[in-house]
């Protein structure tokens, strides 16, 4: 499922009741399309003068660039939750991005207790978006380095008419080829990826790439009389 602002308020109450004896208050829901994250939680507050939280306020945002399964939207829910739960509770945040202890802890009590799966990831693990079948075109550019190594840029289409000049300047590539497909495999992968690094490497993509359109020609004619 694709996350909406109406499916995210869905999940929200369900999980408040379940999970946070319906204690929470509401955020403002909305959705983004954003680089390398599942979700966001911004919260505001005051102090009063005994130091109680007043006044809270929180907004609780899902990205929606991709198609994931029910369990995991609601694991990330439970997720930004969880930092709502904390910070309402006044409970100290022991870690700037936080994930502290507190979190840690509050999050492997909902985890043992009801099953569920939520975590903390310093990076999206990409095989959770195996899920993601939404079709959209992908300009993949896979390259021969001259070390026999191989690999892939997807790249975002306004690089796509420099990309023999860009190629040329990287002196580690041999030879590139470039495709345009729509297979969702490739949804999972963000186009900014600078082509002045090794580019990426998947076994089977050139398995996936079978049924791509292959954009590069290349033509010899020789010229006898
Ligand atoms: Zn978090």
């Amino acid at each position: 499922m694709r996350a909406t602002t109406p499916i995210i308020r869905k999940i929200y109450n369900d999980c408040n009741t379940l999970y946070f004896e319906g204690k929470l208050p509401t955020p403002i829901f909305g959705t983004y399309k954003f680089n390398r994250v599942w979700g966001s939680v911004k919260t505001r507050h005051d102090l009063d003068p005994n130091g109680r939280v007043i006044n809270f306020q929180s907004w609780l945002r899902m990205n929606s660039r991709w198609d994931i399964s029910e369990d995991k939207m609601i694991d990330v829910v439970l997720h930004e939750m969880i930092h709502i739960y904390i910070v309402y509770n006044g409970i100290p945040v022991t870690q700037p991005d936080g994930h502290g202890e507190e979190f840690i802890k509050v999050m492997n009590d909902i985890n043992e207790k009801y099953g569920r799966n939520v975590k903390v990831n310093k990076e999206i693990d990409l095989e959770e978006l195996d899920t993601d079948n939404l079709r959209r075109g992908h300009y993949i550019c896979m390259v021969e380095m001259k070390d026999a190594r191989s690999g892939f840029y997807p790249l975002p289409p306004n690089r796509v008419p420099k990309l023999r000049q860009t190629m040329e300047k990287f002196d580690q590539v041999k030879s590139y080829t470039l495709y345009y497909t729509e297979h969702p495999f490739f949804n999972r992968y963000l186009t900014n990826k600078k082509v002045k690094s090794f580019p990426l490497y998947y076994e089977d993509v050139e398995e996936i790439l079978k049924q791509a359109i292959n954009l590069t020609q290349e033509k010899q004619t020789d010229t006898k009389d």
